[in-house]
């Protein structure tokens, strides 16, 4: 995760999406935590868990 500023986590399913989406790609929350520490950590998470599993096709 090079920029994590970039990004925020959805409260509801745990998804890392993008600062600018209003709400969740995956199941249209709207609830976010935009902390750096929670989005590092969550990066970390889903990573151990599915390599790549954040992708390209959730800023579309
Ligand atoms: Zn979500």
């Amino acid at each position: 995760m090079a920029a994590p500023k970039r990004f925020k986590v959805c409260e509801s399913c745990g998804s890392i999406v993008a600062q600018k989406a209003v709400v969740c790609p995956n199941c249209n929350a709207y609830r976010f935590d935009e902390s750096t520490a929670t989005v590092l950590a969550q990066a970390e998470l889903l990573a151990t868990r599915a390599p790549l599993s954040v992708t390209h096709e959730d800023y579309h």
